[in-house]
């Protein structure tokens, strides 16, 4: 053997592995040439005395790959190794370098297998992949997975890099950025499973282990990297699928599998990744020294033995002298706010992609396929009259409306369980305008108000007081719109409102009060969380002087999630239990709210309001009355705004994008950015359902921020 080649050598926060393999093989190897290799003198591991040499190259997007490749094949053919710790590299070398045995590489047809998020060639292990969707779907569909799954989600590079979003306009800003960063490939979503961090580690030669290790992550940096860990033996479960993958794939090399463990015990594999992690010096001190048995197997010779230190292994930070050849660059006259090294990584992984895709960077977005096209909308925007339209105009949607309000209605009537009468109180807020107000009152929703002046609102609709719902922080506004009574039921948002129920003349059928989540920020209701705020609650209702008792909550699904909201729904029905159980007031009322988003109340509440309300008889025997209080649920699909372009700008002629600038702007439409509205293109009588791309809708308004899609 002429020498070891070890290439990614970067030592900062978040490390490449080349210094820990370099340490193992040197204690295993004494004599052995080793030799760092790197495309970025920021690369602060190229200062690693361990190493004999260093062949520190040009970046990527400079490097001629053909050229380089004679290089390292002149190397390779004197008998050199070569131990890549940079995943993109390993899989140009591997493409480069086929079944050439020094080239430690597991073979290219293995990274079809590991690529995320699916990592098929993990299906033989006893683990579970975590749901996810690639987006190249529509924007639409993208959505329904965020809130489904509920926040955070995960937005994740084809290659490298995680974001964590909480909502859909970070979540959508940042898969813009993965894509556009890393080119072709698209990222996906992935839901979030908590748990804790752990890895399988492993090398391997011409598909047989060699060696493997199991680590749990104690201790990890901001970036989740790990800083201080334990190192195990694998299961025996995990250990024979292991070498089943390892075979199946032909792997060779080192390879990490990052897992996160639930308080279940379900493990489910976040990444594999084809080179040994950056700890695996970790390994080496617990006496499984995997990068001294990958060079043995191919042809180093005999290593040392490789004494256990410790099972435990932490890192701890070093000075090292600059080697005089590679001096450091001199100091920047510019602002170096947010540009440490560890904001770019030296390594140069995102040039590599994009040279190997062979293309620059450049206005893409989001590419995805059209939303489908309900069939209503389609008819209902046939029906309108473009041309004497003044745009931008918000336009009713008769059938889709019809079709909204009995989806809803159909669910409700569907929901039968015995002394619970199950009632919609449509949202007025959400959408006050006359028409909805009348296929409420049709449909034989009660109105939900928030305001004294929504009352006066719903009235003026022909609702009478008894089919109204009055909720809200300011129920008194404005003040001579308060007193009609009875209503169907008022709800406190507050122990101040609570306590002007006292011996109130409002005679509402419920009264009650809205509790606010403890698994979620809300400004509204009781707290429950707080013992002070409990008590003097339990003392307001206790003076009430009602014999029976309302109680409400309100968070929207689409904003928290859907199986969170579910976990809260859950959470409200024990807190009303014990609140009727302290009180001595039965539960007579129980009413749940809005927020969702109108394909999840179809696909996913409707399927279990009876189980719901089933579920609340259960806890609370005394209900008799269940409310839902649907808005954009009703409302949202009932509306279009339609605006006319006004000029089409091409900014970047070389891509064909194009800009248009309509008549219509996020004032029409201010939740323009905050969820994906589906985007229809009406011309010459027929209308097209627009895929996502790079091109922009922008708006009438001179604010930066006025894109309307
Ligand atoms: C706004 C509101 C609703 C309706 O919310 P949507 O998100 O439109 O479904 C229901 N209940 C209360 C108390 C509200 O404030």
């Amino acid at each position: 053997m002429k020498a070891i080649y070890v290439s990614g050598v970067h030592s900062g926060p978040d490390p490449s592995a080349g210094v820990g393999v370099a340490r193992s093989l040197r204690q295993a190897f004494p004599h052995a040439t080793l030799v760092g290799v790197d495309y970025s003198a920021g690369s602060s591991g190229i200062h690693y005395e361990g190493f004999d040499s260093i062949w520190l190259q040009r970046p990527w997007n400079e490097l001629e790959l053909d050229l380089y490749k004679v290089q390292i094949a002149s190397e390779l053919e004197q008998g050199s190794l070569w131990i890549s710790c940079l995943d993109l590299e390993a899989q140009w070398l591997s493409s480069a370098f086929p079944d050439h045995p020094g080239m430690l590489v597991p073979p290219a047809s293995a990274f079809e297998g590991i690529a995320k998020p699916g990592i098929r060639a993990s299906r033989v292990l006893p683990l579970e992949v975590p749901a996810y969707a690639v987006a190249d779907r529509p924007l639409w569909d993208l959505y329904a997975f965020c809130r489904r799954h509920g926040w955070p989600v995960w937005c994740k590079g084809p290659y490298h890099e995680a974001i964590l979003t909480w909502n859909w306009q970070t979540t959508a800003a940042a898969l813009e950025h993965l894509k556009d960063k890393w080119a072709v490939r698209n990222p996906a979503l992935q839901e979030h499973i908590k748990g804790s961090e752990e890895s399988i580690v492993f090398c391997a030669y011409q598909g047989k282990v060699l060696g493997c290790v199991y680590m749990q992550k104690r201790v990890q940096t901001a970036e989740g990297k790990t800083w201080a860990g334990v190192i195990r033996a694998l299961d025996d479960n995990l250990r024979e699928g292991l070498d089943r993958a390892v075979e199946a794939t032909n792997w060779t090399g080192g390879g990490e599998l990052e897992l996160i463990r639930d308080d279940q015990g379900n493990r489910y594999i976040m990444d594999w990744n084809p080179r040994f992690p950056a700890y695996i010096y970790g390994a080496t001190l617990a006496g499984h020294n995997l990068p001294a048995m990958l060079a043995e197997a191919a042809g180093a010779g005999r290593p040392l033995a490789s004494p256990c230190y410790s099972g435990e292994f932490a890192r701890i930070v070093m000075e090292v002298p600059v080697r005089s050849q590679y001096p450091l660059p001199p100091p920047s006259p510019q602002d170096t706010v947010g540009k440490g090294f560890s904001a770019k990584h030296p390594s140069g992984m995102v040039l590599l992609a994009r040279q190997l895709s062979g293309r620059k960077k450049r206005r893409d977005g989001l590419e995805g396929p059209a939303p489908r096209l309900p069939a209503s909308v389609l008819e209902d925007l046939s029906g309108i009259d473009r041309e004497e339209l003044a745009t931008p105009a918000r336009v009713f949607l008769p059938r889709t409306a019809h079709e909204a309000f009995s989806r809803v209605k159909e669910s409700v009537s569907a929901v039968s369980v015995p002394r619970v009468r199950m009632r919609v109180a449509y949202s007025v807020k959400t959408n006050p305008h006359p028409e909805m107000m009348r296929l409420a009152l049709e449909a034989g929703f009660l109105a939900e108000a928030i305001t004294g002046s929504e009352v006066q609102h719903a009235l003026a609709c022909g609702f009478s007081p008894q089919r109204i719902v009055l909720n809200g922080p300011a129920q008194g506004w404005p003040a001579a719109a308060g007193a009609i009574s009875p209503l169907f039921a008022v709800f406190a948002d507050s122990l101040e409102r609570l306590a002007a129920f006292r011996g109130s003349k409002n005679g509402a059928r419920y009264l009650g009060v809205r509790l606010r989540p403890a698994t979620a920020a809300s400004r509204f209701g009781a707290n429950l969380a707080e013992f002070v705020d409990f008590h003097h609650l339990l003392a307001k209702l206790r003076d009430m002087g009602s014999e029976g008792l309302g109680i409400h909550f309100h968070i929207q699904s689409d904003v928290i999630g859907v199986r969170p909201w579910e976990e809260a729904f859950d959470a409200f029905l024990n807190w009303g239990r014990t609140l009727q159980e302290l009180s001595g007031l039965p539960v007579r009322c129980v009413d749940v709210g809005g927020g969702w988003f109108p394909d999840d109340f179809t696909e996913e509440l409707a399927p279990q309001l009876q189980d719901l309300v089933a579920r609340s008889k259960r806890v609370l025997p005394d209900l008799e009355s269940f409310l839902l209080e649907p808005g954009k649920a009703l409302a949202q699909p009932c509306w279009a705004l339609i605006t006319r372009v006004l000029e089409v700008r091409r900014p970047f002629a070389e891509d064909g994008h194009v800009d248009a600038v309509v008549d219509g702007a996020i004032s029409d439409l201010p939740l323009a950015q905050a969820y994906p509205h589906r985007l229809y293109f009406l011309r010459d009588g027929t209308i097209t359902a627009l895929a996502s791309g790079g091109d922009r809708v922008l708006g009438r308004n001179c604010m930066e921020f006025d894109q309307l899609a």
